[in-house]
C-alpha cells in the first residue's frame, strides 16, 4: 500500500487510533503537530510506526496559520481532518474554539484543493453539529436526531464548542461544493470513550472520566443525556469512510444514548466501590445552584438537564458497516488504561 494520507490532529485522543489503524494497514501517514520539539505529543505514534508496515511522517502545521497545511497535503491521496480543540475549559470562545475550528477547516480543505492529488476528505465533525441543546428534540417535535439535522441553537455565547463544530462542518460542505477534485465524507461521533494511546491529550473525553473517577459527581449525577461511542470504533469508521467508494454524506456514531447516572452505574458494576460514584441523579434545582462550580450556567441547565435525547446511528451500521464495541467494554478498558498511565 503506497497511498499517502494526511491526518490532521493525529496526535490526539481519537487521531492516535486513526493513525494506528492506518499504519497497521500499510498507509503512509503524514500527521501534523503544532511544535515538532514537543516530542511527547507524538512519541507514541513513532513507537506504533516502528512495528507497523506503514510509514509515519511528522509535519508542523497550525490551524490558525493560512497555508500551514499546504506542504503536508502535497502528493496526498486522502485527507482526514480531525484537528480541532475539544475543550469546555476556555476563556475566549472566539480565539480558542471558533477560530481554530473554522479557519482550520478552511486551511486544511484549501490545502486539499491546492494539492491537486487529494481525491477524498474525511472530516471529523460531531453530533454537536447535529443538535445543540437536548431540549431541541422536544421543541422541534422530533423523536430522534438524524443526519438530516443541523444544530441551529448554539452560538458563540451559548454552547460555543457545539457552535464551532457546526460552523466548521457547514463551511466544509460549502467548500466541497465549490470544487471537483475531492469528495467529502463526514463522521459525526457522539461523546467518545475508551482507552487512549496518548497521555498528552487535552480531550474532554479524558477530563470527563478523570472528574468522575475523582468523585466530582459523588453527591449526584446531572441528568444529562449523551450518545457514547468507543474511540477505536470512531477511528474504524474513518477508515471505512475512506476505503468505501460509496460512502457519502454524514454519519452519526453512537453505540447508545444514556444519562450520566446510567454511565456511572456501568462503572459501579465493573469496579464496585473502588471509586466514589454517584448513587442517584441530582435534582434539577440543585443543578442551578451547583452548575457554576462545574462551569455551566442557568441557561445550559434549563435547556439540557432532564431532557433525554435519541441519536439515530443506523446509517453507520447499515452503510459504513460499522459494528460497535459495547460501552461496558469501552469504559472498563478506558479506566484500566488511565490507571496504568497514571492519569488518575
Ligand atoms: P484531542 O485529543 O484534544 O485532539 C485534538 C487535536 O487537534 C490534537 O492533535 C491537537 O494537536 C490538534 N489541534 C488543536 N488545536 C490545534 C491547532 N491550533 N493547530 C493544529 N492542531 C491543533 O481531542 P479529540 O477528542 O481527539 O478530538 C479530535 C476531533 O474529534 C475534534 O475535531 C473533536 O471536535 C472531534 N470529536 C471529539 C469527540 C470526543 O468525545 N472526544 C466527539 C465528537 C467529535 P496538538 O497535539 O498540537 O495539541
Amino acid at each position: 500500500m503506497e497511498k499517502t494520507v494526511l491526518v490532521t490532529g493525529g496526535t490526539g485522543y481519537i487521531g492516535s487510533w486513526v493513525v494506528k489503524e492506518l499504519l497497521e494497514k500499510g498507509y503512509t501517514i503524514r500527521t501534523t503537530v503544532r511544535d515538532k520539539n514537543k516530542t511527547e505529543k507524538f512519541s507514541h505514534l513513532k513507537d506504533i510506526a516502528s512495528t507497523s508496515p506503514g510509514r509515519l511522517e511528522i509535519y508542523e502545521a497550525d490551524l490558525l496559520k493560512e497555508g500551514s497545511f499546504d506542504e503536508a497535503a502535497k502528493g496526498c491521496e486522502y485527507v482526514m481532518h480531525l484537528a480541532s480543540p475539544f475543550t469546555l475549559r476556555f476563556k475566549d470562545p472566539q480565539k480558542e474554539l471558533l477560530d481554530p475550528a473554522l479557519k482550520g477547516t478552511r486551511n486544511v480543505l484549501n490545502a486539499a484543493t491546492k494539492s491537486g492529488t487529494v481525491t477524498r476528505v474525511i472530516l471529523t465533525s460531531s453530533v454537536a453539529a447535529v443538535h445543540g441543546d437536548a431540549i431541541d428534540m422536544k421543541t422541534k417535535g422530533l423523536t430522534e436526531f438524524t443526519e438530516e439535522h443541523f444544530n441551529d441553537t448554539s452560538s458563540l455565547h451559548h454552547q460555543p464548542y457545539q457552535f464551532s463544530k457546526v460552523m466548521a462542518e457547514r463551511e466544509a460542505w460549502n467548500m466541497a461544493q465549490s470544487q471537483t477534485t475531492w469528495k467529502l465524507v463526514v463522521i459525526n461521533p457522539s461523546f467518545v470513550v475508551g482507552p487512549s494511546l496518548t497521555p498528552a491529550s487535552d480531550s474532554e473525553s479524558l477530563n470527563f472520566m478523570k472528574d468522575i473517577l475523582k468523585g466530582k459527581l459523588a453527591m449526584g449525577a446531572p441528568d444529562l443525556w449523551f450518545g457514547y461511542v468507543d474511540g477505536r470504533d470512531v477511528a474504524h469508521a474513518h477508515i471505512l469512510a475512506l476505503e468505501n467508494p460509496s460512502a457519502e454524506g454524514r454519519h452519526i456514531l453512537a453505540e447508545r444514548t444514556m444519562n450520566v447516572l446510567q454511565l456511572t452505574s456501568i462503572l459501579r458494576n465493573i469496579f464496585g466501590n473502588k471509586y466514589k460514584l454517584p448513587r442517584s441523579s441530582s435534582p434539577k434545582w440543585l443543578m442551578y445552584l451547583v452548575g457554576p462550580l462545574f462551569g455551566v450556567n442557568a441557561k445550559f441547565v434549563s435547556r439540557n438537564v432532564g431532557y433525554p435525547i435519541k441519536l439515530n446511528a443506523s446509517k453507520s451500521r447499515d452503510k459504513l458497516m460499522l459494528t460497535y464495541t459495547p460501552i461496558e467494554k469501552s469504559l472498563e478498558d478506558m479506566v484500566k488504561q488511565m490507571v496504568a498511565m497514571n492519569l488518575i
